[in-house]
């Protein structure tokens, strides 16, 4: 059956009179999130208590949300385990991978890489010593640039700024080929497009679900393994919830079975629960569907800004197959420009130095939405409202 977009838009709380285009940053509340977290709340946790461990199943929930995911990206089940932050998550990979290719030093990225990703990555090879180096190329030199030395090719998948998306096949087959490991981040990719981990080979990934998966603000990211090397990635943050027998409370940590062992400490229960909220949705999608209407939707708002607005230039790959499922334009007034967009009812972001980020959602993004936020985007260019001070001073977050 194909995925009845209205129905499932018509799961989320949108607020009125607002078009929402940054759902590739902050995704929007499901309707039946706060009933969901309420009932955590009060017949949870209140009744239960500390016996809600067991009775509730909130120690398995990490897995067992974690194989719900791994649907959505390609992964097989028990290979996906929920926690911590994403940029938690990047460092438990890479020290992982690191240590399953002793012989090299080298983690491989992109210099459009998410500067977290980049900073945890330096951060681990402070702490391994001085041998260890992260190496940062322009993404379209990365494929040349894996060589003998390279230990991980570290990449997120969609650029976070442009869109741009990486060949993660042709690039995890040129890592293996090479004798090195892929860790992929999937944090503009999973909920985005249809991701094929198992098929292509790759050894680690990572992403967060409060972007495209709706867990809302904080809601805790993901680490997939791989099954073949489940057994030997031994987890550098090495905490109780990892240990293959965490109630034994054994002095010397074993690592536990399988994905478990990436676990690290108590997970965010609430949290999770507002992520099955989301996923309860995600069921009644189809990827590839969702990915068809991406690629219809930001078409169209390209097509759309382009007619209309000649003094923003294009910063995501024209051709849809090279790109998530958000359009990037740049403006040297970008910020002022998007704070105005803000003003008139349309929600995306900014990104320093000048780019205009607009994310499409199919789940609750609709062809009218992009037409109307054409339409105040036009007139927002046009008429300069962006050139207002009130637009220009830059909030903590962008
Ligand atoms: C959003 C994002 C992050 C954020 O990491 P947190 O630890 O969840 O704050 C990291 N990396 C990438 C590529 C991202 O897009």
């Amino acid at each position: 059956m194909p995925t009845d977009f209205a129905s499932l838009r018509a799961q989320f709380d949108l607020p009125e009179g607002v078009i929402y285009l940054d759902g590739n940053s902050l995704g929007p509340l499901p309707k039946a999130a706060a009933a969901r977290v309420a009932r955590t709340i009060t017949q949870e946790w209140g009744q239960m208590l500390i016996t809600g461990w067991n009775k509730a199943g909130w120690m398995a929930q990490p897995t067992a949300i974690g194989d719900r995911i791994a649907r959505l990206i390609g992964a097989e089940a028990g290979s996906v385990v929920m926690g911590d932050t994403l940029s938690i998550k990047v460092y438990q990979a890479l020290a992982s991978a690191l240590e399953m290719t002793p012989k090299r030093r080298v983690i491989l990225s992109d210099t459009g890489n998410f500067p977290s990703d980049l900073y945890m990555a330096e951060g681990l090879c402070r702490t391994l010593g001085p041998a260890y180096q992260l190496k940062t190329v322009a993404p379209e030199a990365v494929l040349d640039a894996i060589d003998d030395t390279t230990a991980v090719l570290m990449l997120t998948e969609v650029d976070y700024r442009t869109g741009r998306k990486h060949d993660m096949a042709a690039l995890t087959k040129a890592a293996h080929a090479a004798g090195a490991l892929t860790v992929w981040d999937l944090a503009h990719s999973a909920g985005a497009l249809p991701v094929h981990l198992a098929a292509c080979g790759a050894d680690f990934a990572v992403g967060c679900t409060y972007k495209y998966l709706n867990s809302g603000p904080g809601g805790p990211a993901f680490i997939y393994v791989a099954p073949c090397h489940q057994d030997a990635a031994r987890p550098a943050l090495s905490g109780w919830l990892g240990h293959a027998e965490p109630f034994a409370f054994d002095l010397a940590y074993r690592p536990g079975d399988g994905i478990e062992r990436m676990r690290v400490g108590t997970p965010p229960v609430l949290q999770l629960a507002a992520l099955e909220a989301s996923l309860d949705i995600w069921d009644q999608a189809d990827i590839q569907d969702v990915r068809a209407q991406s690629i219809a939707l930001t078409n169209r708002f390209i097509a759309g800004v382009e007619a209309a607005c000649p003094s923003l230039t294009l910063a995501t790959p024209r051709n849809g197959d090279q790109r998530g499922s958000q359009v990037s334009f740049r403006h040297a007034e970008g910020y002022a420009i998007m704070q105005a967009c803000i003003a008139h009812g349309v929600i995306g972001d900014f990104r320093a130095p000048d780019i205009l980020r607009f994310g499409f959602t199919p789940l609750y993004t609709s062809e009218q939405d992009v037409d109307s936020a054409v339409a105040v985007l036009a007139r927002i260019m046009a008429q300069s409202l962006w050139d207002r001070p009130e637009y220009k001073t830059r909030a903590r977050v962008t």
